[in-house]
């Protein structure tokens, strides 16, 4: 099978970032790149042949943080986001309707609820989420993914009583009279989200879930997106991925980011080694630990500065520095990489910290731990970062979903780090991979590259605006860097003789094209090993 594309824009992102117009690909790999002339001598003249008429080609973009084992079910859940649902009200109507048309016990699952943050007031309540759906288990995901909301079938399912203790890193939000109220905090909403997820699962049985995980890929590829990685599986996560993968409905490469046996729980029987077989086939991988260094509710673990330069720790991180080091160094006697969340600025410390430890007892060549967000660093922790060789997983959607909020909290705090701050990040040396971690924002990597190079937010605001860096050097860290992230730049993540053919035909190439229109710019095909897996205007 040959395929040959002639007269674009082909961004290589290669060494010397050639601009080339022509790319040849024989049995899903990458023969021949360079002027039209040249790529057509590489196949027979029988090859398929792919016009580009100016328009570009990129390689595939990969998103090494991305939660798509949690984003696979959103067909058969309740879109539960503020805005477009009119606030709180509107969320319990929405859970009330999915509630009239269910069968009693059938769990309902709702996403991306905003209204909760730091105000609890704007908590979805154990007693309304009762009345909307009083036959059905209720859980219901805040946007942030740190949390969820349940109802009382739901804690009775979870095993959350009036007599459960607030677990290390979670709370159980509790009313006057200490029952919980609804709102599960960080590790405290583990069991009720676990539960819900698995009910999900035995209900609909395998051949269902693997067509959601298939459709879940098929939109990911309708963005561009042809390899990710999943940024916490649990064993649910695992399941479903064997269950697509064993029947031929993976159309993407996932990376499995091993966490525990719950979304917070510790990772340590996957630094132990008991997920070697991860590497289930070449579509479905593994060879990586997630943990979550600190939480977002009540805080972010963080040293605040005070206007009369006082300084205080906030937010308990989810380990103490010896536990997280332990963890690290077991992943790295199995050959493992980690990757750490890490928001606030002493999370960022700590992990720093484990990355020099492991180092120096289990020294490796090419570990590529990786530090996921970096929300709050500094210039020092990035070249600290950048000395270790440490790579910043970064998601520059952020920036257009909730930049001003983030300038605001550093602002307000006396935090010496800017919102999103590609530029100083990519000047200190350190890789830079970027993402989605889609839900909590928006997937589309056109969206992301368009928030780092034109530094504009949702609602117009254009949040540190010498932060912004180049259509060229932010496609560099949504391709061949975040192939890095993932162990994959040998195989993707640029167009070169002899990589898979993963590769994205773009309306326009975003390096000419105005900043603000970088969002505009629309993914037309996508392949992946050369064949073409989606195209605008295909049927699905
Ligand atoms: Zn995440």
């Amino acid at each position: 099978m040959e395929l040959l594309f002639t007269g674009g824009r082909v961004l290589t992102i290669d060494a010397l970032d050639r601009v080339v117009s022509g790319v040849a690909v024989r049995d899903g790999r990458i023969v021949a790149v360079g002027d039209d002339a040249e790529v057509r001598q590489a196949v027979s003249p029988d090859a398929a042949q792919v016009e580009l008429r100016g328009r570009a080609l990129a390689p595939g973009f990969c998103d090494p943080h991305n939660h798509f084992s949690m984003t696979t079910f959103e067909p058969r859940s309740v879109d539960c986001r503020v805005p477009p649902l009119a606030g709180k009200a509107g969320v319990l109507e929405a859970i009330a309707a999915a509630a009239a048309g269910c069968p009693p016990g059938q769990w309902i699952w709702g996403l991306g609820y905003s209204g909760g943050g730091r105000e609890l007031g704007a908590a979805l309540l154990r007693g309304e989420l009762d009345d909307a759906a009083p036959n059905n288990p209720v859980c219901v995901m805040d946007f942030s993914y740190h949390a969820c909301y349940a109802n009382s079938a739901a804690m009775a399912l979870g095993g959350i009583t009036r007599d459960t203790p607030d677990p290390r890193g979670g709370e159980i939000l509790r009313d006057a009279s200490g029952e919980a109220a609804g709102m599960l905090w960080e590790r405290a909403m583990n069991p009720v989200h676990q539960a819900s997820m698995r009910a999900h699962i035995d209900r609909l049985g395998p051949d269902v879930v693997a067509g959601l995980v298939d459709q879940n890929a098929r939109r990911h590829l309708s963005h561009g997106v042809t390899s990710v990685g999943d940024a916490v599986v649990m064993p649910e996560s695992a399941e479903i991925y064997r269950l697509a993968d064993e029947r031929g409905k993976l159309p993407i490469v996932v990376h499995q980011m091993r966490g525990g046996n719950g979304f917070f729980a510790a990772p340590e029987a996957a630094a132990e080694g008991s997920f070697l077989a991860d590497d289930v086939s070449d579509r479905l991988r593994g060879g990586i630990v997630k943990l979550f260094m600190d939480p977002v509710f009540p805080s972010f673990t963080m040293t605040k500065c005070h206007p009369d330069g006082s300084l205080e720790d906030v937010g308990t991180p989810y380990y103490e520095q010896d536990e997280v080091d332990q963890l690290v160094i077991n992943a790295a006697r199995h050959g493992l990489q980690t990757a750490i969340h890490c928001l606030g600025n002493r999370a960022i410390d700590m992990a720093l910290n484990a990355y020099e430890r492991v180092q120096r007892e289990v020294p490796r060549e090419d570990p590529r731990y990786r530090i996921e967000h970096f929300f709050f660093g500094n210039r020092e922790q990035m070249e600290r970062a950048a000395s270790l060789g440490v790579m910043i997983s970064h998601q520059p959607a952020f920036l257009y979903s909730v930049g001003p909020g983030l300038g605001a909290y550093a602002a307000e705090n006396g935090i010496d780090s800017t919102v999103l701050p590609y530029r100083e990040m990519l000047d200190s040396g350190v890789t830079v991979a970027s993402g989605s971690d889609f839900p909590c924002a928006p997937v589309e990597p056109l969206l992301g590259l368009h928030s780092a190079v034109s530094r504009r937010s949702r609602d117009g605001q254009v949040v540190a605006p010498e932060q912004a860096i180049s259509a060229r050097e932010g496609l560099r860290t949504y391709t061949i860097n975040s192939a890095a992230a993932m162990f994959r730049d040998h195989e993707v993540g640029s167009i070169e003789v002899g990589k898979r053919a993963d590769l994205v035909v773009l309306s326009h190439d975003p390096s000419l094209v105005t900043p603000e229109y970088i969002r505009e710019i629309v993914v037309q095909q996508t392949y992946v090993d050369g064949k073409l897996e989606y195209a605008l205007g295909a049927p699905a």
